[in-house]
């Protein structure tokens, strides 16, 4: 279906948690956050139901995020579910990896085609630092056992942290002459502690320090770079430098069963309790309501009261 500016709405992006295992300082405050109440979480069927509707109104990827998708008891299951609604051909999970060894082959067998891993550093104390309850060993075991599982196309996220760690880009860059991954820099947005733990560097960045990369292609929304002769790709989102608005065809659902049609905007619809063609009109309803574009590179400033991880990222 198109939006209100002739954008094609087929990706969704679905929050099975707003909780996890890890507490990134870009990402969640140091107490801990306010979570959802139990009771305010969508039960998986729910949230099934809510995907097959977006599915009728014309979306094809799912991406099933969180929080930590994976400490969410179900979280297989609810892959197997999506993965056998038709009209689904690309059903992906972004993950902070530190399950991934003993779910891997799990999640393949339950029909996900696709896995992002983040992946912030590759230093074992500046993991802990940055994560506070992280090893770095087990997401380093939870990528080997992504491969194993048979998962082709891994991609790895790192958030560009200036001060914190981009002494690594180089490091990162270079794991792609020998891995075919696609390793993504990601522009650190200023949503709740993301303004408050290092400092934002441009995608650009990437470039200046890795000259000998060559442009190849867009994957979504990431412009794709290769180092001469090497297995992997790179890939730089920027949505603070180059605001992808305009290709963006995406909504997404929390946790709690609202419709987010814009990551940076504070409009939502509730979807609990609405079934059949109700349901699929707040959908529609939804898509018509995205709006054109964020505003975050003039103000600084995100417009959701959301944190990433009730939302996804
Ligand atoms: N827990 C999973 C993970 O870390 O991959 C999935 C949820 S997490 C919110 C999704 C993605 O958002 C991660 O790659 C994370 O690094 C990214 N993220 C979180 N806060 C961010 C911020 N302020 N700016 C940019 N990316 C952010
Ligand atoms: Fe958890 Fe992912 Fe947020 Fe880190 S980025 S605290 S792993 S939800």
């Amino acid at each position: 279906m198109l939006d209100g500016f002739a954008r094609s709405i087929t990706y969704l992006r679905i929050s099975i948690t707003d909780r996890c295992n890890y507490r990134c300082r870009y990402c969640m405050p140091d107490g801990g956050i306010e979570k959802c109440a139990h009771e305010d979480i969508c039960s998986l069927e729910e949230l099934r139901d809510m995907a097959a509707a977006a599915v009728r109104c014309g979306v094809k990827k799912i991406r099933v995020t969180g929080g930590e998708p994976l400490v969410r008891r179900g979280a297989v299951d609810f892959c197997r579910m999506l993965s056998e609604i038709p009209g689904v051909e690309e059903l992906c999970v972004t993950t902070n990896g530190s399950l991934l060894k003993e779910v891997a082959q799990p999640l393949r067998d339950a029909g996900v085609t696709h896995l992002n891993i983040s992946l912030d550093t590759l230093n074992e104390e500046r993991f802990r630092t940055i994560t506070r309850l992280g090893t770095l060993q087990d997401t380093l075991d939870g990528i080997k056992a992504a491969e194993r599982a048979g998962f082709a196309k891994i991609k790895l996220n790192c958030v560009l942290l200036g001060g914190v760690n981009d002494d690594e880009i180089a490091d990162f860059v270079d794991l792609t002459r020998e891995h075919p991954w696609q390793v993504r820099f990601i522009e650190r947005m200023p949503m709740g502690c993301g303004k408050n733990f290092g400092t934002y560097l441009p995608s650009q960045a990437v470039l200046d320090r890795c000259p000998e990369l060559e442009a190849v292609s867009h994957d979504g929304v990431a412009a794709c770079y290769r180092l001469p002769d090497a297995k992997g790709t790179v890939g730089l989102i920027a949505p603070m430098s180059h605001a992808f608005c305009a290709e963006c065809s995406r909504i997404r659902i929390t946790a709690d069963g609202k419709l987010k049609p814009c990551l940076h905007s504070d409009a939502e619809i509730t979807l609990r309790g609405l079934s059949g063609e109700e349901l699929e009109q707040a959908i529609r309803r939804g898509i018509l309501m995205k709006p054109e574009r964020h505003h975050m590179d003039e103000t600084g400033v995100t417009e959701t009261h959301r944190g990433m991880f009730a939302i996804g990222g």
